[in-house]
């Protein structure tokens, strides 16, 4: 079955043209003394910033002035800019009338911030295929139940293992699912519409963590039917600092703020006896206590805008193939093996993990840094379950992040992970697959 995680209504004519970013162009030193244009391949990391993004924040910069507070004509330009941020990442997102959009500090803030909101008792379902940043927030709450699902090797079986855990569910208090829409280590796509599907039948909610799908292809979480949907500016070609969580306003609302300061507090009064009492905003300002990253919004909202408006649609077609050439030339490679969990077919974005056998993983990365200024990434990506279960079958064996081998005949220890989005150039992916054949050709 292929996921449905994505939802376009562009009509897509022709692949777009690579969009300029602040990094083009841009040279390092090799090894041999050389000089050569870098090429960024370490997209799922964080992406470059768009040169419209950059452009845009540029021409906001003079006029930057403290929000929500000031007096001043700047600080109400700079809180009109702020707010219609927000309005732009909620189009972006497709948000209902009444969702929230919380300008966090990134996608593992904007997962602590929902952990932290939790109705007391919630029962949390999370996959142990995960990013960290998904698997982990919610340890943090003693009185929640953190029930981890087995990885699932196809988006059908995802559907399917879920359904099966929510009916065992203790009671009908509240429940989370939490999924991610492109898994950062394979690029596979989630079903994430049938797995909220199957959340809601069950009278649970489901967060998206869309930090790889958003750079890739359109969300719209009212389409997919996610509750809350987070991701990070750096990402999504917006590199200042910013991330967003955006969704149901009612457990927000509800819990105490996830940082207490001013913003957050609406009244703070002393009583005769000295008490502090405090009356918290049930606004988004009760979860944005300090001065906001203005800046960071603004520039996440400007590559919403940028996307949009280049044809998000489009961007992915593109990508899709640059996908298709990356899995070609590694096929055309001998040894080397794609980390897949959903196997042959499986529909991803330009984020694709591999190993060579016989060669360590991070000696090849550092060689494609130093002989051929490619900058790639290697070790378990913060998914160590997952990528210790595609690397040897054994989930919980200990991580090793990226501990150097001799390479010669032992398990990989970790992967190499090859990403790419809306900024790529074709030379990039084609210096990337003729400098790992030379590299692994028996004359290396
Ligand atoms: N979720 C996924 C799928 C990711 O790939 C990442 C980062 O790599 C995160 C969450 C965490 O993002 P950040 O480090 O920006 O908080």
């Amino acid at each position: 079955a292929r996921p449905s995680t994505v939802v376009s209504t562009e009509v897509i004519e022709a692949p777009a043209a690579p969009l300029p970013v602040l990094g083009d162009g841009v040279t390092v030193p090799l090894a041999d003394g050389g000089e050569v244009e870098y090429a960024a391949l370490d997209y799922a990391a964080s992406a470059p910033a768009l040169r419209r993004v950059w452009d845009d924040v540029a021409a906001y910069l003079p006029y930057y002035g403290s929000v929500h507070r000031g007096a001043g004509h700047l600080s109400q330009l700079s809180t009109d800019l702020f707010e219609a941020s927000r309005a732009e990442v909620a189009r972006f997102l497709g948000c209902r009338p009444d969702d929230q959009v919380v300008f966090t500090r990134s996608t593992t803030d904007s997962l602590n911030l929902l952990a932290a909101a939790l109705p007391s008792g919630t029962e949390v379902f999370v996959f142990e295929t995960e990013h960290h940043a998904a698997l982990l927030p919610w340890r943090s709450r003693s009185d929640c139940r953190v029930c981890y699902l087995p990885a699932p090797r196809s988006p059908r079986e995802a559907v399917r293992v879920l359904t099966e855990a929510l009916t065992v569910r203790r009671g009908d208090g509240p429940a989370l699912v939490c999924v991610t829409g492109a898994s950062n280590v394979t690029g596979e796509l989630w079903p994430v519409r049938e797995l909220a599907a199957a959340a809601h039948a069950a009278g649970a909610r489901l967060v998206l963590d869309a930090a790889q799908l958003a750079p890739h292809h359109p969300v719209d979480v009212t389409a997919l039917g996610a509750d809350w949907v987070a991701f990070s500016g750096h990402k999504l070609y917006a590199p200042f600092g910013a991330g967003v969580l955006a969704g149901r306003a009612d457990w927000l609302r509800a819990a105490p703020p996830y940082l207490a300061g001013g913003g957050a507090s609406r009244t703070v009064t002393r009583d005769a006896a000295g008490r502090v009492d405090v009356g918290w905003h049930e606004t988004v300002a009760r979860h944005e206590a300090g001065s906001p990253n203005v800046v960071g919004a603004y520039a996440i909202a400007a590559a919403c805008r940028a996307l949009r408006e280049a044809g998000h649609g489009a961007l992915a077609a593109r990508e899709r193939l640059l996908v298709d050439r990356v899995l070609t030339g590694l096929a055309a490679i001998p040894g080397a093996r794609v980390l897949s969990l959903f196997g042959a077919g499986a529909e991803r974005v330009g984020v694709i993990s591999f190993v060579v056998d016989g060669h360590d993983s991070s000696r090849l990365a550092t060689a494609l840094s130093d002989r051929y200024g490619i900058g790639v990434r290697d070790g378990l990506f913060c998914a160590h379950p997952l990528v210790r279960l595609l690397l040897d079958g054994a989930p919980d064996a200990p991580a090793e992040c990226g501990t150097p081998g001799d390479g010669q005949g032992e398990r990989p220890l970790s992967a190499i992970r090859v990403s790419f989005g809306a900024g790529t150039p074709d030379e990039h992916v084609e210096r990337f697959l003729t400098a790992l054949a030379e590299l692994v050709a028996p004359t290396a």
